[in-house]
């Protein structure tokens, strides 16, 4: 045979797939991360709020057994409780830390500004809208209501205690697609603040886009944003979009009201037969 062919979608977006803390509510992504804090506080390991932030966006209990494992804390744990960590210390910190997160998660469920107003353009354009978190049910019902009342109402939301493992597994993202009928995965773009998000999106063989200013990787909140001189907001806003670059989103913005124009570009590379 002289020749093959290949298949290739050339159509549009169709659906875009939102991550929730950091990137449409909570901006900063605070709520983990002062509870994450507090647990480890509680037994005995003081955690840098670095230390907290780093596995963001990891199923909870993934995201305490990747804290116990960095070897600062694995030594604290030990001078603390005379041996080293198991995996029921792990789930034991685990159904500590749910309650504390849902008695702090009311205070962290503010959409943020820009969300509701992009995801009306997104509607207008024909796309659905789908979300995943590491939240558990609970947890994500909590968001739901909140921003449903501020007026964000994704189509579908997955939570992590929904799939068979958490991000950076695509899981998540893939469920969502199902739960909206949408195919190919080309045509989907996933958004997030979290080197996991990216990955999240990629192993789904989907368009990502990080997002940095709202999200965990500056991790302020919108006023502390604002207080910070221009050079430093400057640096962290660089630091977390080379991160999110080099975990391997297509694109990085500051947060999810500056993504039209990406879907426009997104259109053109995908009408010009590229995959992401
Ligand atoms: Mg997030």
């Amino acid at each position: 045979m002289d020749f093959y062919t290949q298949r290739q979608y050339r159509g549009r977006l169709k659906a875009a797939i939102f991550d929730w803390a950091g990137t449409t509510v909570d901006y900063g992504c605070r709520a983990p991360a002062g509870a994450f804090q507090e647990l480890f506080r509680e037994h005995g390991v003081e955690a840098t709020i670095a230390q907290a932030r780093e596995p963001m966006g990891m199923h909870k209990r993934d995201h305490i057994a990747t804290m116990l494992a960095m070897p600062a804390l694995s030594a604290q744990w030990e001078k603390a409780h005379g041996a080293p960590y198991t995996d029921e210390d792990v789930e034991a910190l685990f159904q500590k830390f749910i309650p504390l997160q849902l008695a702090a998660l009311p205070n962290f469920v503010d959409v943020i500004p820009g969300v509701v107003e992009t995801v009306d353009a997104l509607r207008k354009r024909g796309m659905k809208i789908g979300a995943t978190t590491g939240y558990n049910e609970e947890m994500m019902a909590m968001c739901q209501k909140a921003a449903a009342k501020a007026g964000y109402v994704p189509d579908v939301t997955v939570a992590v205690t929904q799939v068979p493992a958490g991000r950076p597994a695509p899981w998540m993202a893939v469920k969502a697609a199902m739960e909206l009928q949408v195919f190919p995965f080309e045509a989907i773009v996933k958004v997030g603040d979290t080197v996991t998000d990216v990955l999240e999106g990629l192993n789904a063989g989907m368009w990502t886009i990080g997002v940095t200013k709202t999200g965990n990787e500056v991790g302020l909140s919108e006023a502390e944003v604002a207080a910070l001189p221009e050079v430093e907001r400057r640096a962290r806003i660089d630091s977390a979009t080379a991160k999110l670059a080099q975990a391997g989103a297509h694109y990085v913005v500051e947060g999810v009201a500056d993504i039209l124009p990406l879907l426009d570009d997104i259109d053109a590379r995908l009408s010009r037969g590229e995959r992401p």
